[in-house]
């Protein structure tokens, strides 16, 4: 058994912060659906837990600019269900809908599910090899049964997905993570936040030693009626992405104006599609145009024993959540 102390903080973020600082291999704790599975399983061993699951303001607000600033202890179930997220953004609506079961909604919370960790086997089986568990040890997975494996943002240290669903949503919708950490305030674009694994994929994301999430912002809505979260997966509910993607597209009659596309279940990281916007702004809407941007989307694929399958799945998702976008609202 390892012991470890609790302490709930539920004044301010900066006494958040203080506590980490002041108790020994601190991490904080929002709903506990992932963390305290990895204590179980000894993957993740801290010797203090920092319970901020009640800090500050745990709904949601406008913005002066037209957006809104989601609150670090907001549960999932609430922002998907938040009328503000349906009727604006609805493919964070979606995305958050299509993850976990609602009872793991109900419990977890939108910095928790930002910074959850991958699904890999080999990472939850400590009898295995794994660089990002244990930095320099290996990684099991590179020649062992890697059909839920990345295909882009992939290094020779570590070929682990993202798993969220939410974060496809949010890089899609170009939010802004707001921390506090002994340095003061930092607002992070989303796009800069989760790091590839390249020779250290342990070092997950852009915070600092006990920085800690307070919010997530997005900006006013860009695509709010052409908008799209489509999942793959091996069974309909409760279970994690082959392959998902977040697309957004602003119209104007046939032409699309800017095109937002971000990639689930295929990458190291929540994945934008960058250059793949790029070939959508402007053109015409059809699915010659689709078929590019999905083109351009996988070039860089690659892929290992059993994932090749990926590739050709994640083209097939591009193009039907375009055409899903191009057509109508989802909420
Ligand atoms: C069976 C199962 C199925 C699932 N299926 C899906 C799925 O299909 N799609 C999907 O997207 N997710 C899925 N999940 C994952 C689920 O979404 C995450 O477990 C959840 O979002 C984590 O949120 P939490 O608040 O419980 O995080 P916690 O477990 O409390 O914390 C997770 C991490 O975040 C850190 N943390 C928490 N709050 C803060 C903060 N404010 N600042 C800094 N660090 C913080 C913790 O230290 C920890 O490292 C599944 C989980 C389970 C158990
Ligand atoms: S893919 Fe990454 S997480 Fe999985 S075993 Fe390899 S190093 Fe570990």
């Amino acid at each position: 058994m390892k012991l470890f102390s609790y302490n709930k903080i539920s004044d301010t973020p900066q006494a958040a912060v203080a506590s980490a600082s002041q108790h020994p291999n601190a991490h904080y704790i929002g709903g506990g659906t992932n963390i305290i599975d990895l204590m179980k399983n000894m993957v993740m061993i801290p010797d203090s837990l920092i319970d901020v699951s009640e800090l500050g303001d745990p709904g949601i607000r406008s913005t002066s600019s037209g957006g809104i600033i989601i609150g670090a202890a907001a549960k999932n179930s609430y922002v998907a269900n938040h009328r503000t997220v349906r009727d604006k953004y609805p493919v964070l609506a979606r995305a958050l809908l299509s993850g976990a079961s609602p009872q793991l909604r109900n419990m977890a919370s939108t910095a928790g599910n930002a910074l959850q960790r991958t699904r890999c086997f080999y990472f939850y089986d400590t009898a295995s090899a794994c660089n990002k568990r244990e930095p320099g040890s290996g990684c099991d997975a590179m020649h062992g049964y890697n059909r839920m494996h990345a295909i882009l943002g992939t290094s020779d240290q570590c070929i682990a997905t993202h798993p969220s669903d939410m974060c496809v949503a949010m890089s899609c919708l170009d939010a802004i993570i707001h921390t506090v950490g002994k340095a003061g305030e930092r607002k992070i674009p989303f796009i800069d936040f989760h790091k590839l694994p390249e020779k250290t994929p342990h070092i997950e994301n852009a915070l600092q030693e006990n920085e800690l999430i307070t919010a997530i912002e997005l900006p006013a809505p860009l695509f709010t009626d052409s908008s799209c979260y489509l999942k793959i997966r091996d069974r309909a509910s409760y279970a994690f992405a082959l392959v998902s993607v977040a697309a957004g597209l602003d119209l104007s009659g046939g032409q699309i104006r800017n095109a937002r596309l971000a990639l689930g279940g295929v990458a190291t990281k929540p994945w934008r599609a960058v250059e793949a916007e790029e070939i959508l702004k402007g053109k015409n809407i059809s699915q010659d145009v689709f078929a590019a941007a999905a083109e351009s989307a996988l070039k860089q694929a690659k892929t290992f024993e059993h994932n090749a399958f990926k590739v050709e799945l994640a083209k097939k998702a591009i193009i039907r959540a375009l055409a899903i976008a191009s057509r109508s609202r989802q909420s």
